[in-house]
């Protein structure tokens, strides 16, 4: 964990205000809701990435267990599109960024996982904003799984995921692919999740959104999880891989 005393931060795209807000934060000067949702604001500013983010992750890790459930809850909403946006811009093993980011993952897992799992959380979203429980979701897949998966997901989301977007090693390509019309895609069967196990993101991804009722990305998830078949050449391959091929070419 780099002290936030530290020089490093005034380097860092956004690190003064970061280091700033999460003082703050750790010292309970500030109020702790509004200023997790200007930290994230300022942190995924349309999906980019920012190195702060990265700074940020240990110290965030280390409030966590001292915030209220509802704070929580306010802190993976406010972070889910900085964390998932490390997945487009990797950075790289062996550099201090990537040590800071792994141990700030590493001690949000437990209480994450706890929180996704969590029956009064489920409530809370429930009775929330109907963006809320999509937001959280991706942040908890940022952080518990498929990181690129969230990524990709929150790309999607600016078709609020009605639209999906293609492309095949053939050539063919389809830039607003209509959900309900995606007959090229053969949907994966949700499968039941129990609650409890983390083992299978597309189980337990599915299965939180239908407990805290979202209607958005929930519907959206058999295709993104299903098979590709290219209408042109008729090639089958996963759906994050027509996505990916879009994303590079675009
Ligand atoms: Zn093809």
């Amino acid at each position: 964990m780099v002290e936030l005393s530290s020089p490093v931060w005034q380097t860092l795209s956004e690190g003064r205000e970061a280091a700033h807000r999460m003082q703050a934060l750790l010292e309970g000067t500030a109020a702790v809701q509004p200023t997790l949702e200007a930290l994230g604001a300022e942190l995924s500013h349309q999906l980019s990435w920012y190195d702060a983010t990265a700074y940020v992750l240990p110290h965030l890790a280390k409030l966590f267990p001292r915030l209220s459930m509802e704070e929580q809850v306010c802190c993976v909403v406010s972070m889910s599109a900085a964390i998932a946006a490390e997945a487009a811009w990797p950075l790289t093993p062996g550099t201090e960024a990537h040590r800071e980011f792994q141990e700030g993952l590493t001690g949000l897992r437990p209480p994450m996982a706890a929180l996704l799992t969590d029956p009064a959380v489920h409530a809370l979203l429930r009775g929330g904003a109907a963006e809320e429980g999509s937001m959280f979701a991706l942040g908890a897949l940022a952080i518990l799984g498929d990181r690129r998966h969230a990524y990709d997901l929150w790309w999607l989301s600016s078709s609020l995921w009605e639209m999906l977007s293609a492309a095949c090693v053939c050539g063919w390509e389809e830039e607003e692919l209509d959900c309900a019309e995606a007959s090229c895609i053969q949907p994966a069967a949700p499968a039941p999740w129990d609650g409890t196990s983390l083992e299978r993101e597309d189980v337990w991804l599915h299965g939180f959104l239908e407990r805290v009722g979202d209607e958005t990305l929930r519907p959206v998830l058999p295709l993104v999880y299903g098979m590709g078949v290219c209408p042109a050449c008729g090639r089958r391959e996963p759906y994050w891989s027509w996505l990916h091929r879009w994303q590079e070419e675009a």
